[in-house]
């Protein structure tokens, strides 16, 4: 019996070719299969439907990433919480007052609003050379 589950290392069209080897006489091309989210028959459909329609994947990323990215401009858009002054948004940084989970950058690449609207809420939106100054005061550098 082949083992199906070690077609992680793959990542190109032999990838499908492998999955299509290990099939034959594999335990998943009997009974209830496709309802193991496991299933190499679900990988290759994917892998298969990504492969045809790669340029839309990745126009549909890079669009919904620079989307994320102006949502977390515009939330940068209003004065810094200490000292008042109103900068453009490459200034603006989001100082995390309670319980850290991630960072802001790295959920842009998430494209998951709630978790970005929740992990703003925990912050203040202040000036780097506040964000600085308020990062040393809590003797966290
Ligand atoms: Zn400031």
């Amino acid at each position: 019996m082949a083992d199906c589950s070690n077609t992680d290392g793959y990542r190109c069209a032999d990838f499908l070719k492998v999955v299509h080897e290990k099939l034959k006489g594999c335990f998943y091309t009997i009974g209830m299969a496709y309802k193991d989210p496991r299933d190499p028959r679900k990988t290759l459909s994917r892998r298969r439907h990504y492969l045809k329609n790669k340029e839309r994947y990745i126009s549909n990323a890079k669009r919904s990433k620079l989307r994320m990215r102006v949502y977390v401009r515009s939330k940068k858009k209003r004065p810094c919480a200490n000292c008042s002054i109103k900068y453009p948004y490459y200034v603006m940084q989001f100082d995390h007052i309670s319980d850290k989970e991630y960072t802001i950058a790295t959920l842009v690449n998430f494209n998951n609003r709630v978790k970005i609207d929740y992990e703003i809420a925990k912050c203040e939106v202040v000036c780097a050379n506040c964000h600085a100054e308020r990062t040393h005061q809590r003797g966290i550098v």
